[in-house]
């Protein structure tokens, strides 16, 4: 066994490139307000903002324009959105309060649903957890989701900019003042190339953070402004497929147990969309033991189970995806989510509700305080602080927070295990949370030591068949991956790379960005699909050139 502490070899955040301390370029683009990340959290913002607006100046109150941009990394919208998903509706029911569910992108309601306890050759039904009930809950692609959200927001003048990665945050003093744009047409040396673009300063009165899971600028304005949470925030990486199937699934299945060691905390879904299509997923802590523990893998695994194979069976692979989930729960939400021209929603904050495996309304829903608070500030003419406190007050008072709170030790006390975890989170259950009182202390992923096993003594997988089961570079293929060969590297790798090292990050990685070559480590970053990670365990991501990345059409 080799041991391995991921965080030996991890670079620090590079603080002097995220936060710029110099004035912006004279050619800054000029918006009262930009939402980084185009994804619930940042779409559903800008249409509530522009709404506030547009009812405001119906009043003949001679409030002005509000200029209201999203950024967003992907080529187009929804092409980096990756969820389940099933999808509570009480967000977007508060959003859009004029129009039915029926007008809301969504595949289909949920009318029966499951839960099975795996082994390697069998499948036992236990009863549905308390916190895993679905009923008057919708499946849904999130890209599709995305998509009608970004015409909604379009429709309502919202400037949306897809292909614009937010590379920094401008700041003056303690107020954040806007961002900057990564420049595109590098070449692989970091030189202007052909169509080189420089970056674009966009500046705003509030900037808004909804980077999602992981977000690199709301990790350095924590960093930057000091602002802590109680555990470190830690995560999942969930590994997804879109399958066409002959004939429709008519429930919401989610297993424990097989494939998955015990050591390890994690479970699988697979969701119907529509009679054609199912979506099919697993979901893994990072804070997994066996260093060659691999998702990817697992997945590939899952499908060759008699009670999963017979769904996918004459179907056919559509869409790949990979992406990680904040886990930390309330214990992990940093004590502030705002702050002088500033202001965090979605996972980049941390709503996430693990036990139920939902973000997509918490992030919604924080995206409309977000906007709440953020036209409370312009009507003040006050962006401190103080002022957008008000936002952090909403949050807590909110269902977000309560039922976050309820939750609030479920995951953590999987972190000896299984078995002992499954017994505590009942008596959570049972006890509305207040068991077993006080806080299960975490530490950060990246500190959870690893084993690497000997390879003759890990489980030999078969070959992937390309018609079931799919090697990593089929499965990049898979996501639209077509990022320009020639971009420089993203991707930060530390110190001290060891053989052991380079193949844990191997298996890490579900795009196969990693290699071990001899006792080296080559890197494939072109292949990355910004699940993020590698930012959680290994090389440091960083915003690339826009338009790279997977290109998820069903996610
Ligand atoms: C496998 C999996 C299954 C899930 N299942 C469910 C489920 O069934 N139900 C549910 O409710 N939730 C589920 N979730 C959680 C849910 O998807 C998230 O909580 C939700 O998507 C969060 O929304 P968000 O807007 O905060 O972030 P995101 O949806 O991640 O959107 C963030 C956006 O910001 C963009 N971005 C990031 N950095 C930058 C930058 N620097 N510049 C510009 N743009 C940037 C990204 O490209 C992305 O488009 C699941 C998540 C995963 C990974
Ligand atoms: S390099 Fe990192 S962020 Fe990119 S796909 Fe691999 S693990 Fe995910």
């Amino acid at each position: 066994m080799t041991p391995i502490l991921p965080r030996r070899h991890q670079r620090g955040l590079p603080l002097d490139q995220l936060i710029r301390t110099a004035p912006p370029s004279a050619e800054a683009l000029e918006m009262d307000v930009v939402f980084v990340g185009a994804g619930p959290a940042g779409l559903a913002g800008a249409i509530e903002l522009a709404g506030l607006v547009q009812r405001e100046q119906a009043t003949g109150s001679g409030f002005p324009d509000v200029n209201i941009a999203v950024l967003e990394k992907a080529g187009s919208l929804g092409e980096h959105s990756l969820s389940g998903a099933v999808i509570n509706p009480v967000a977007l029911r508060e959003l859009f309060p004029d129009k039915p569910d029926s007008e809301f992108p969504f595949r289909q309601a949920v009318s029966g649903e499951a839960v099975y306890f795996l082994t390697e050759g069998g499948s036992l039904k236990i009863p549905t957890p308390p916190t895993m009930h679905n009923q008057g809950f919708y499946t849904a692609s999130l890209c599709e989701v995305v998509r009608w959200l970004g015409e909604q927001a379009e429709a309502l003048g919202v400037n949306i900019l897809p292909g614009f990665p937010a590379d920094a945050l401008l700041v003056s003093g303690t107020a954040v003042t806007g961002v900057r744009t990564t420049p595109s047409g590098l070449t692989r040396d970091g030189q202007p190339g052909e169509g080189y673009q420089e970056p674009t300063d966009v500046t705003a009165k509030i900037t808004v953070l909804t980077e999602g899971t992981r977000g690199t600028l709301g990790q350095a304005w924590r960093e930057w402004q000091q602002v802590r949470s109680d555990n470190p925030q830690i995560f999942a990486l969930g590994v997804k497929e879109v399958w066409k199937v002959r004939r429709p699934l008519d429930r919401v299945i989610h297993t424990l147990g097989w494939p998955l060691p015990s050591t390890a905390f994690g479970g699988t879904f697979l969701y119907p969309l529509g009679p054609e299509m199912v979506s099919l997923g697993i979901v893994v802590g990072l804070d997994y033991r066996e260093a060659a523990l691999d998702v990817h893998q697992l997945l590939q695994r899952l499908k060759r189970h008699p009670l999963i194979r017979p769904v996918l069976e004459g179907g056919e692979l559509l869409e790949w995806g990979a992406k990680t989930i904040p886990e930390g729960g309330y214990y992990a939400l940093p004590s502030r989510r705002s702050g002088d021209g500033l202001l965090m929603a979605g996972d980049t904050v941390g709503f996430v509700d693990v036990p139920s495996l939902k973000g997509v309304h918490y992030a919604i829903q924080s995206g409309i305080y977000a906007a709440r608070a953020a036209f409370q500030a312009l009507k003040a003419g006050d962006t401190s602080a103080a002022q957008l406190a008000g936002y952090d007050r909403m949050v807590n008072e909110s269902y977000i927070v309560g039922d976050m709170h309820r939750t609030r030790n479920m995951r953590l006390a999987f972190k000896d295990g299984l078995v002992r975890g499954g017994i505590k989170a009942g008596l959570m259950t049972l006890t509305g949370g207040a068991f077993p009182g006080g806080r299960i202390a975490m530490h950060e992923d990246a500190e959870r030591p690893r084993e690497l096993e000997p390879p003759s003594r890990r489980a030999v997988e078969p070959s992937p068949d390309g018609i079931l089961t799919f090697s990593k570079l089929d499965a990049v293929f898979k996501a639209g991956n077509a990022t320009r060969d020639t971009v420089p590297s993203h991707l930060l790798v530390g110190p001290d790379i060891s053989p052991e090292v380079a193949e844990f990050y191997a298996h890490l990685c579900p795009a196969g960005v990693y290699e071990r070559v001899g006792d080296e480590l080559r890197v494939n970053a072109p292949n990355c699909v910004d699940c993020k990670a590698t930012d959680v365990l290994g090389p440091r991501w960083t915003p690339r050139e826009g338009g790279s990345g997977p290109k998820y059409r069903l996610m």
